[in-house]
């Protein structure tokens, strides 16, 4: 690991000024906050993140999980994944935000990992992973050594000549499900961001990954109530039943009247570059009967225009499979 400095600052004002001195909010910024260090100490370790400097944010007071002003939910960035999940009102208002979270990773990591820094987390694509090789999304103009390599676990949706990684994040499926909006404080002042427009699909730019700016500080997130009545929930496929990322998850939410869906939202996880909302499959869900053969039908359309690699090409099936369990599962609920 790289020598690098670390400095703790105790109000969001003093975190901006140390964090907008780097040159770049992406991956490569020689300033970087750490909240958790589960996924950037990792990086550290293998010289994938070598930042000069840390700002260490825990003494930042953005834990706390509330209810907001609309109704939903507002939740600290530095809330640690388990509190999260098991908070009582996460379980009542958004079940598929807590099942999402309790899916991924192991107790440990969760009991240190924190909502931004999960939010933020970098993609666990091996040849991103390994400075021994050429990626475009590490060091751009490097190539893509994922596109004719191993590329069973990589992405399928969203991809482009540049880059195939896949956003890891099951917390994210199920906000981008939930419409979350990311709450930031920066060198201009604070802004909000809907998570639809939070990430950056690849194309050309694959290092940039989100629409943070220097010094950008994630303060919180918050979630709009949902209808009266809907139900929601996360399945998650994957090689091992327990501490391993997604070969393919759905995150859905459904409420139905008079026997037909007529709120429906649904994201994917471990097929896209960012996390996955399908509004082809909403659109082919809205308005119609649960059955089998409606739910095959948005599955298909969520997955039109997967592009897969040579190795991943299972992953079309799975997925569609995954979503019309889950959406088998949260209409048996209502
Ligand atoms: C072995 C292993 C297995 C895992 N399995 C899964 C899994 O199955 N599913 C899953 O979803 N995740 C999984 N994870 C990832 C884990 O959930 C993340 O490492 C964790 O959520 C990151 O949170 P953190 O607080 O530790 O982030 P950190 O490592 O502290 O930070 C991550 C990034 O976020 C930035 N950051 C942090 N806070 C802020 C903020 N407030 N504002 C702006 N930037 C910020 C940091 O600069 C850094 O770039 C796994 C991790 C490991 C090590």
């Amino acid at each position: 690991m790289q020598p690098f400095d670390l400095i703790s600052v105790d109000s969001i004002q003093d975190a901006v000024k140390a964090q907008s001195s780097a040159s770049t909010a992406q991956q490569g910024a020689s300033v970087r906050y750490i909240a958790g260090g589960t996924n950037l100490v990792d990086y550290m370790k293998l010289n994938v993140e070598t930042p000069a400097k840390l700002v260490d944010i825990n003494g930042l007071n953005l834990t706390a999980i509330e209810p907001a002003a609309n109704g939903g939910l507002k939740i600290g960035a530095l809330a640690r994944n388990t509190d999260v999940a098991y908070h009582d009102s996460v379980k009542a208002q958004f079940p598929v935000l807590s099942l999402a979270i309790l899916s991924g990773a192991s107790t440990q990591l969760r009991n240190m990992a924190t909502t931004a820094g999960n939010l933020l987390q970098k993609t666990r694509c091996v040849y991103y992973r390994d400075t021994a090789y050429g990626c475009n999304k590490r060091q751009p103009g490097t190539g893509c050594s994922a596109i004719g390599g191993h590329n069973r676990m990589m992405a399928i949706l969203g991809t482009s000549d540049q880059c195939i990684a896949s956003n890891p994040s099951d917390q994210n499926v199920a906000l981008a499900a939930l419409e979350a909006t990311i709450h930031v404080t920066g060198a201009k002042g604070e802004r909000t961001i809907p998570i639809a427009q939070f990430y950056l699909l690849p194309g050309n730019t694959p290092e940039r990954e989100t629409v943070l700016e220097p010094g950008d500080l994630v303060t919180h997130i918050s979630i709009p109530s949902l209808p009266a009545g809907a139900k929601s929930y996360y399945l998650k496929l994957r090689d091992r039943t327990s501490y391993e990322f997604a070969l393919a998850s759905a995150a859905v939410v459904v409420k139905q009247s008079n026997g037909r869906i007529d709120f429906v939202r649904v994201a994917m996880g471990g097929v896209g570059t960012v996390p996955w909302r399908s509004l082809e499959a909403e659109r082919a869900l809205q308005g119609k009967v649960a059955t089998p053969a409606n739910f095959r039908a948005a599955a298909e359309a969520a997955l039109h225009g997967a592009r897969p690699q040579s190795q991943n090409g299972f992953k079309v099936e799975l997925a569609k499979r995954c979503l019309t369990h889950a959406l088998a599962e949260v209409t048996r609920q209502a």
